[in-house]
């Protein structure tokens, strides 16, 4: 059969990767004029540093299939996620852990001292809690959500935190020991030469044919048997349905000598600090050595028409609009739609390349067994 992947990200990538080896005809296509998607990394010509030219990328999964899979592609350096918070005027460690609670009410708790102290903070009234706001003044009380998340999260949700659901926030763990490692996954870690070049490594198959700087047209489906579809799901149906909400990012790229702040990621959570945190790209490859730094300042805004979607919003608008959407996605025949942009989900890349594989799996089970896929 002929394959033609939208979009050459993870998920283009690995169902592309899957039905070459079955002996698919697969042809890539990418709008931009790299591979890899928001996950792109390039060398920056001036100082060397590997740069994630979409913000930062840190690979991490509990799934030994999935990071079985990255690792035959590309070699991985282990790298811990270590992010620190700048708030109301002191340096803390995130995620929420027994040092940052000792550090921020200054004291000098124990564990179980430390989890009965935040649970007398916490409001319990709160059982059930279904807001960002309701899962914090539940589970860390209202000081540490001043400090770490209001602000924080105002500015890179662009709205209030009683709007947002308490998913986003159950991503962070809050610990009552010394563990900062920002994920808790078995298996951590960063490609050794970037994500790109493992991207470009998951479509170097024969089978495989990548078209950059090649945006869809609807014509092509006349020459395809079946397309997989991994850009914005309301862009495929013209926008008919209205437009599905995202935030984007604007990066103020800065360079420095020698090491700026210290480590990778440092996040800002008071809400008069316009940017929502500093990432030194340096310090994403601990592994290499450059004399000049790169440190991009990020600010999230609302998505624009010409603007690139980082982050779905889901708020009860968009989720009218996605059920429209995903009856018709539902509806079209010969068309998979995949990925965050594709399924407009807040996808991390282990997430996205099990999909990926499970979708590639039910595509040559049907196949095997004549059924419409
Ligand atoms: N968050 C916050 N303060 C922080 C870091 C995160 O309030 O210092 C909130 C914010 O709303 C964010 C969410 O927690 O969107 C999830 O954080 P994560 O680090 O997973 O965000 P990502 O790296 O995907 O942007």
């Amino acid at each position: 059969m002929k394959f033609l992947m939208v979009g050459a990200g993870l998920s283009g990538a690995v169902i592309g990767r899957e039905m070459a080896e079955a002996g698919h005809d697969v042809t890539v296509i990418d709008a931009r004029d790299h591979v890899a998607g928001n996950c792109h990394t390039e060398r920056d010509p001036e100082t060397g540093v590997m740069v994630h030219v979409y913000g930062p990328h840190i690979f991490h999964t509990d799934d030994d299939e999935v990071w079985e899979y990255v690792n035959r592609f590309m070699s991985f350096e282990p790298y811990k996620n270590r992010v620190k918070s700048t708030t109301q005027g002191a340096v803390y460690s995130l995620p929420v852990n027994l040092h940052t609670i000792n550090q921020f009410f200054g004291k000098t708790m124990r564990p179980d001292e430390a989890r009965a102290f935040i649970e007398e903070q916490a409001d319990t009234t709160i059982t059930d809690p279904q807001t960002f706001e309701e899962q914090a003044l539940r589970f860390v009380g209202p000081d540490l959500y001043e400090a770490f998340f209001k602000g924080y999260t105002e500015k890179q949700w662009g709205c209030s935190p009683t709007d947002l659901p308490a998913s986003i926030l159950k991503r962070l763990p809050v610990r009552f020991n010394y563990d900062d490692n920002y994920f808790f996954h078995r298996h951590q870690g960063m490609p050794r030469d970037g994500y790109t070049p493992m991207v470009e490594a998951i479509l170097d198959h024969p089978n495989i044919t990548v078209r950059l700087e090649t945006p869809y047209d609807p014509s092509m489906r006349d020459d395809h048997d079946h397309i997989v579809w991994s850009g914005p799901l309301d862009g495929y149906f013209g926008f008919e349905e209205g437009r599905l909400g995202y935030r984007t990012l604007d990066f103020e790229r800065f360079t420095a000598k020698g090491d700026w702040q210290g480590c990778a990621v440092m996040n800002y959570g008071d809400r008069d600090v316009p940017f929502t945190r500093i990432t030194e790209h340096k310090h994403f490859s601990p592994w290499e050595s450059h004399e000049g730094s790169v440190l991009y300042r990020e600010f999230s805004r609302e998505c624009g028409p010409d603007d690139i979607p980082y982050y779905p919003i889901r708020l009860v608008e968009e989720k009218a609009m996605l059920a429209d959407y995903v009856a018709r996605a539902e509806a079209e025949t010969n068309v998979t739609f995949v990925g965050r942009l594709g399924t407009y989900r807040y996808l991390d890349m282990d997430v996205t390349i099990r999909e990926a594989l499970d979708t590639a799996r039910a595509f040559l089970k049907s196949d095997a067994t004549g059924a419409a896929f």
